[in-house]
């Protein structure tokens, strides 16, 4: 029997607030102290009443918006009862039967090598806060709850998704879209994003959905790879077996192992209690709040990329790799915008500079190269004073190594393009005295020996040649002989 994977996925989201989602903590903990940025309402002391965060409503709305989710008219929150030590309160506030918006949609470029584009529907994005975090050491667990009370998106996809590709593709778009608009940092590293992966098998032709295993917390892309398609072969063992899976379950994911592992029967929604948080009242909102936010949501990374591709006529592959990125495609649009030559601009982008982002896992703002420096570069090669090896080589090496001006990196190292005629010709001459063989080879119409006598020249000139007139020279030198 052939059959085929079915995957939803939940993301978490955690928001990049100022403050917590119900108390006014510091809502960044990186590097921090254990425990230091605590209150008594994010610790769960008895009697102590949560405000909810205007900016994560705010920022929640915008990535619902981005999303294409409808904003509901009327939100509340709720009890998610559960007992864990990494909840002082001993519930998680949530949103469960009105949250903040409903039924979106996202389309996804899947890489690889079949590639094709997918529309995935979004269930809802609803806010909830986060709970503590546990670390297991020899003699028990340490608990942080730095991180309980951090605000976070959580995004329920429908399950259209079919393979680990399609997964990871989708969790990447989610990130960038989030970036976007702000909402998030989406930094994996930092755990700021997480995700539960929902997969059951099916036979092909087969529309029912059978029971799911789901795949709690995966922290990183390829942990949503892996995890997925481990998930995938074991279901479709057990099918061949003759013993799919008969009712849901939660498993886990061991990175070590590259396996998962049973954690207990899937919960149900019955099994929290949810009841409507009491100490919270309901949040309406108004026509004209959404329209203002809508206003604050910038042009997206899928409509970024197709109208670079209109614009600029961008490959789709160099589109995306700018539009990926907000800062990135900022920095391209300051540079285009100077240069007004956005081929050169997006073959410097693309090739030197990402090479150097890619290695140091850094972003655009965090290195020397200003767009402004990137302009005179540019400048640089379309007046003719360097090549354009040169300056994607040492001038480029040297800017982003030491933050200098191109014109003052060219300036000291003498490295201007030659471009006069009759120096050029000279040294011409001076080759084609010296290769016979090559000239006797051209003769007899084996042409790459012209190539090679370019490269003679080249040489001679140690590199500074104006490739152009160095072509023309020569062949007006061969001609006179
Ligand atoms: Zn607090």
């Amino acid at each position: 029997m052939e059959f085929e994977a079915v995957i939803g996925l939940e993301i978490h989201a955690e928001m990049s607030t100022k403050t917590k989602m119900f108390c006014r903590c510091d809502n960044d903990s990186f590097d921090k102290e254990a425990n230091i940025n605590t209150c008594p309402v994010c610790m769960g002391f008895p009697g102590q009443l949560p405000v909810v965060n205007e900016e994560a409503i705010n920022k929640g709305i915008k990535a619902a918006l981005a999303l294409n989710c409808e904003i509901q008219t009327y939100c509340k929150f709720d009890r998610k009862n559960y007992f864990y030590p990494d909840s002082p309160k001993g519930f998680q506030i949530s949103q469960f039967d009105e949250p903040l918006s409903k039924g979106g949609w996202v389309e996804v470029d899947v890489l690889g090598k079949n590639p094709r584009k997918i529309k995935v529907r979004i269930t809802r994005l609803h806010l909830e806060d986060d709970a503590g975090k546990l670390t297991h050491v020899r003699n028990g667990s340490l608990v942080d709850f730095n991180r309980s009370g951090t605000p976070l998106m959580e995004i329920v996809s429908e399950p259209d998704l079919h393979t680990s590709e399609e997964a990871s593709a989708y969790a990447r778009e989610i990130q960038k879209i989030v970036r976007y608009v702000g909402s998030s940092e989406a930094d994996m590293e930092k755990g700021m994003m997480r995700f539960d992966a929902s997969v059951s098998i099916r036979p092909i032709g087969e529309t029912k959905l059978y029971p799911r295993a789901e795949i709690k917390n995966l922290n990183s892309f390829k942990s949503l790879e892996s995890a997925v398609d481990y998930e995938i072969q074991r279901q479709t063992d057990l099918w061949n077996e003759g013993k799919p899976l008969i009712s849901p379950t939660t498993v886990g994911w061991s990175d070590e192992k590259q396996e998962t592992y049973f954690m207990r029967d899937k919960e149900e929604s019955d099994d929290y209690r949810y009841f409507p948080e009491p100490d919270i009242p309901p949040l309406y909102f108004e026509k004209k709040t959404i329209d203002d936010l809508k206003k604050e949501i910038p042009e997206l990374p899928n409509v970024k990329k197709k109208r670079y591709m209109e614009e600029f006529d961008l490959p789709e592959d160099d589109a995306r790799i700018l539009s990926d990125d907000l800062k990135l495609a900022q920095y391209f649009e300051a540079v285009v915008a100077k240069s007004k030559d956005a081929k050169k601009a997006v073959s410097f982008i693309n090739t030197i500079l990402m090479k150097h982002l890619r290695e140091e896992l850094i972003s655009v703002n965090e290195q020397k190269v200003t767009a402004e420096m990137m302009v005179e570069l540019i400048e640089l090669v379309n007046a003719g004073t360097i090549s354009n090896n040169q300056a994607k080589g040492e001038v480029f090496e040297e800017m982003y190594m030491t933050g200098a001006n191109p014109k003052t990196i060219v300036d000291k190292k003498g490295l201007k393009q030659v471009s006069d005629t009759s120096a050029i010709e000279a040294v011409c001459k001076k080759v084609l005295e010296s290769n016979a063989q090559s000239i006797a080879d051209l003769k007899a119409g084996k042409d790459k020996a012209f190539g090679f006598l370019v490269g003679q020249v080249m040489k001679e000139m140690k590199g500074q040649g104006n490739p152009q007139i160095v072509n023309e020279m020569l062949r007006k030198v061969l001609a006179d002989l």
